[in-house]
């Protein structure tokens, strides 16, 4: 473990193979670390990686400290929609800076090319997030290297700066060449498929964060997971299929509302709230999860009622309901949370704006 040179942040795109291949041109030996949470990362794909690019890879579970970053609010804001790039990148390189000591690495790499991510890789945030994650001494960023002020690494002949290189801006021309010299054919998208970045995940990540007291790693897995449905500050997630119900068995806690229709085939749904439901919010959520039960729904239809366990703290009761789709639990939409998230920008200078996605 304590043999490494180098550890690198290595998201699975491009630029972060390029920039570990390329220390590891110099003879380094380096250790990628990839990042995951409920947000971005694919840890099911490290071994794949390993073998396609030549890589040492471990993974990084950073949900905690992300889910942290999210209450407290990201002090550099968030992005085009719930993405909060230049934190999380403070997040990521301040746990790797934690990590260097277990590898025995002097640095850490990261492939951030200058001018290429409107949020997090203009000048003014490279330097916040190296000044912010305090490793100033020790981050190398050998793609860009060349445009930046030359690091202890280079000026001590540790790493050889003539060997780094001065990618700039959005084109991708430099690093599929790059890729072409180190015989890389198998090229990752653009974009690191961060949930936060997309607005179908902003819908149903941004109530968990807004209208429950605490929310934890479980609260987005769940609201990652099925239906989504808010009235208030109750919610109800409904499972689609086998699969769903499953991940619900899993993330299911003592406190949480269990539905689930009796005689009837149907989904499992989970209510959860910071409050105690009450009798009304659990009518009104047993009616909804009933409505995807197309038998229950015909019943209803014959006018007979149905029934639907409820389960909760070790405690069961059957609430019989008409089923309904027509609720006042409803779907969040993008434009609620846009329009919320939005209100807690700052004024920006027009240099400041952010308005693009920030793909890792
Ligand atoms: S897009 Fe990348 S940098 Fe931005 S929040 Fe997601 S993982 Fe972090």
């Amino acid at each position: 473990m304590k043999n490494y040179d180098g550890i690198a942040l290595f998201s699975g795109g491009l630029d972060s193979i390029l920039a570990a291949r390329l220390v590891m041109e110099q003879g380094k030996a380096i250790k990628c670390l990839h990042f995951f949470s409920p947000f971005f990362g694919h840890p099911g794909r490290v071994a794949h990686w390993c073998k396609e690019y030549g890589l040492d890879i471990d993974t990084v579970d950073v949900s905690a400290e992300f889910v942290e970053l999210l209450k407290r609010g990201p002090a550099h804001g968030y992005g085009s929609a719930m993405n909060p790039c230049v934190d999380c990148k403070i997040v990521m390189m301040t746990r790797a800076r934690e990590l260097m000591d277990k590898y025995g690495a002097k640095f850490i790499v990261s492939g951030e090319v200058l001018g290429q991510r409107p949020m997090s890789q203009r000048r003014d945030t490279l330097n916040a997030i190296r000044r912010d994650a305090g490793v100033r001494d020790v981050l190398l960023r050998p793609l860009c290297a060349k445009l930046l002020d030359p690091t202890p690494m280079e000026e001590s002949g540790l790493v050889d700066r003539e060997k780094l290189l001065g990618f700039n801006g959005r084109g991708r021309k430099d690093q599929l060449a790059l890729a072409e010299h180190f015989g890389i054919t198998e090229i990752p998208t653009p974009g690191g498929g961060c949930k936060l970045t997309e607005k179908e995940n902003t819908r149903r990540f941004w109530p968990v964060l807004s209208r429950l007291d605490v929310p934890t790693v479980n609260d987005f897995r769940l609201a990652d997971t099925g239906r989504q449905f808010w009235m208030g500050d109750f919610w109800l997630a409904v499972g689609r299929h086998k699969y769903d119900n499953e991940i619900y068995a899993d993330l299911q806690q003592s406190s949480d509302l269990h539905f689930k229709l009796v005689g009837f085939p149907g989904p499992i749904a989970i209510g959860r709230s910071s409050r105690a439901w009450d009798a009304e919010a659990v009518q009104k959520a047993a009616a909804l999860v009933a409505s995807y039960s197309p038998k229950a729904v015909k019943a209803g239809e014959e006018g007979t009622l149905v029934g639907v366990r409820v389960t909760q703290n070790g405690q069961q009761h059957i609430v019989h309901i008409t089923p309904r789709r027509e609720s006042d639990f409803a779907e969040p939409t993008w434009e609620a949370a846009r329009d919320e998230l939005y209100a807690l920008r700052k004024p920006a200078k027009k240099s400041d704006e952010q308005t693009d996605s920030d793909q890792a």
